[in-house]
């Protein structure tokens, strides 16, 4: 997170709840998304990543949303699926899933929402099996380490490693 925003006013903010979301909005350096096309293998459309904001050790994009609840960061992915189905898309007790596994994707075709159990459920069973192949994919467009890809799959970097290693030795696999 080496460019991550620095807090203007981390004090102040604390003490003046209400009235500081304008002065805090004005003041805030907004840095432009730049946006890139990752090919998936199976979804139809490519993923779509945020490249010009790093990501948080599990492999989420966390932005600060313009409005709701101040200084609290949210899930690129949950901002992409709310602005999409509109703000009340995500009842209370479900998450937004990526079907394409790819926890930085953005690419709303690529979200649903899901129960936190169901979610669970769903993020363990493809563990693997289908992130595999997603991951395969994203390495070949991104070149990216395999401690980088493990926190975009959210497998292990031990995993992603051996996953790398085969890949390598076996380029049409
Ligand atoms: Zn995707």
């Amino acid at each position: 997170m080496g460019e991550a925003t620095a807090d203007p006013l981390p004090s102040r903010a604390c003490r003046e709840r209400g009235p500081l979301s304008a002065a805090r909005k004005s003041g805030r350096q907004k840095r432009p998304l730049k946006f890139a096309r990752i090919p998936h293998p199976t979804m139809r459309q490519s993923c779509i990543e945020i490249v010009s904001h790093s990501r948080n050790r599990k492999g989420y994009l966390q932005l600060r949303p313009r409005t709701g609840p101040r200084r609290s960061h949210v899930g690129a992915h949950r901002l992409a699926y709310l602005s999409k189905y509109g703000p009340d898309s995500i009842p209370p007790g479900y998450e937004v899933d990526h079907i394409c596994g790819n926890r930085g994707c953005v690419n709303r075709k690529h979200l649903r929402v899901l129960s936190c159990s169901e979610h669970k459920r769903v993020t363990n069973a493809t563990r693997y099996s289908q992130r595999e192949e997603a991951a395969h994919c994203h390495w070949l467009a991104t070149d990216c380490t395999g401690t980088a890809l493990a926190a975009v799959f959210g497998v292990s970097a031990t995993t992603t490693r051996r996953w790398i290693r085969e890949w390598k030795s076996d380029p049409d696999a």
